[in-house]
């Protein structure tokens, strides 16, 4: 099939974001000449200390909270073990009980699980078909055994946006702390740890245009939270090791960047995600839409095809230079069909089929009517060889014969 473009169509902003070309300017000088290590006294390492800390004042900026509330991880995996972990071993003496849902990303979920192992109980909130989380699930899981309600700002494969300032209220009437994973949405969406009412917030700078490998944890000031990585007095020793000094400085200057730039990217990408769902379910059939037509994402569409495999359409995307996924990153190369679909009460053998476009700031509407144009070609490609769609069809004609 003639199906190629001159460059890479990248849609899978979900999985991963390009370097934005002014961060590797910021972060550059720190790979470079300015390499001190930001705990040591001398200038080349007064240099990097103040480099992280301009850093910390630029993500507090972009999410409304206090620098000195800011801690720097390796990442989003790390910043959900540390708030999980953190809290519930630091909150043992008044419970043991955890909240969170069906369809948090597995770096809550399987710390989760680790805990359930050490004597807690986790209860895992349901969603309705749409992806929600409903306020009035957390609210009766809720008892006074409750330390923590962790759930996800928005979720990484469907795009839906949970309430979750309601769960955060009720989380803390209750006596709980609330954990919000914002991976998906540091950067995409605004963000106020306040309005929110939150006390622990994850972030991961690859998913807004920064480097891989840095993130932070927002905590609340009188969070009590555990030590995760145990060494040194960094991060007023609570997360030991080295700074990593350009991955910060490339997190900070991400996060000032998106808070200026945000206002206008958002529109202007939500309006590319409509034009891709609305040309798909044109013209494909067998189509169906996952996740909330309204509480979602700006940058994700997601739906599932009767009668072809997510991942016999993403190779065939790829021979055609479109970056596209199933499910999510982390469960596509095993069989098992996305937790976050099964949660959503879609059957598995519906589930299999699903495919993930998400779209990002250099995304361009001839790129999406690119993928309109081939993507329909693979699917009937693909749906021509399932035996299963040539039984419906046979069964589809004899019906409209007979009628
Ligand atoms: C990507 C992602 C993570 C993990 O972040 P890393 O920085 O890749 O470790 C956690 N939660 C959600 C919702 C994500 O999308």
């Amino acid at each position: 099939m003639e199906c190629m473009m001159d460059e890479l169509i990248y849609m899978d902003h979900a999985g991963t974001t390009k370097l934005d070309p002014r961060v590797l300017d910021a972060m550059m000088p720190y790979l470079t000449q300015a390499f001190g290590n930001a705990s040591q006294l001398y200038a080349l390492g007064a240099q990097a200390k103040q480099a992280v800390e301009k850093a910390r004042e630029q993500v507090a900026a972009l999410i409304g909270a206090k620098p000195s509330e800011i801690f720097f991880t390796s990442g989003g995996t790390e910043s959900d073990n540390w708030a999980l972990s953190g809290v519930a071993h630091s909150s043992e003496q008044r419970g043991n009980q955890i909240i969170t849902s069906q369809i948090e990303h597995e770096a809550v979920l399987k710390s989760a699980k680790s805990l359930e192992k050490h004597g807690f109980r986790v209860t895992y909130v349901p969603v309705d078909e749409h992806g929600l989380v409903d306020p009035g699930d957390v609210r009766k899981a809720l008892t006074d055994q409750t330390v923590l309600v962790s759930i996800m700002h928005a979720n990484n494969e469907v795009g839906t946006i949970e309430p979750i300032k309601e769960i955060a209220k009720i989380a803390k009437d209750g006596g709980a702390y609330v954990h919000v994973d914002a991976v998906q949405t540091t950067g995409s969406i605004p963000i106020d740890v306040d309005e929110i009412g939150c006390d622990l917030l994850s972030m991961s700078a690859h998913k807004f245009y920064g480097p891989k490998g840095v993130g932070a944890l927002y905590m609340r000031r009188r969070t009590k939270i555990g030590t995760f990585m145990n060494g040194g007095g960094q991060e007023s020793g609570r997360r030991a090791g080295t700074h990593n000094t350009p991955g910060i400085v490339g997190l900070g200057e991400a996060s000032r960047l998106a808070q200026l730039e945000l206002g206008a990217a958002q529109p202007r990408i939500t309006a590319l995600r409509d034009r891709l769902t609305k040309g798909i379910i044109e013209k494909i059939d067998g189509v169906k839409y996952n996740g909330h037509p309204t509480e979602r994402l700006p940058n994700n569409v997601n739906f599932c095809l009767h009668w072809a495999e997510g991942e016999a359409i993403l190779l065939m995307l790829d021979a055609c230079g479109i970056c596209a996924s199933s499910g999510s990153a982390c469960t596509s190369g095993s069989l098992d069909p996305s937790h976050v679909l099964l949660a959503m009460g879609i059957p598995a053998e519906i589930a299999h089929g699903s495919l993930r476009f998400t779209l990002g700031k250099g995304n361009t509407e001839e790129e999406v009517d690119f993928v309109l144009e081939v993507l329909p070609k693979i699917v009937q490609r693909i749906r021509d060889m399932s035996p299963t769609y040539r039984e419906h069809k046979k069964s589809h004609a004899a019906h409209a014969a007979a009628s």
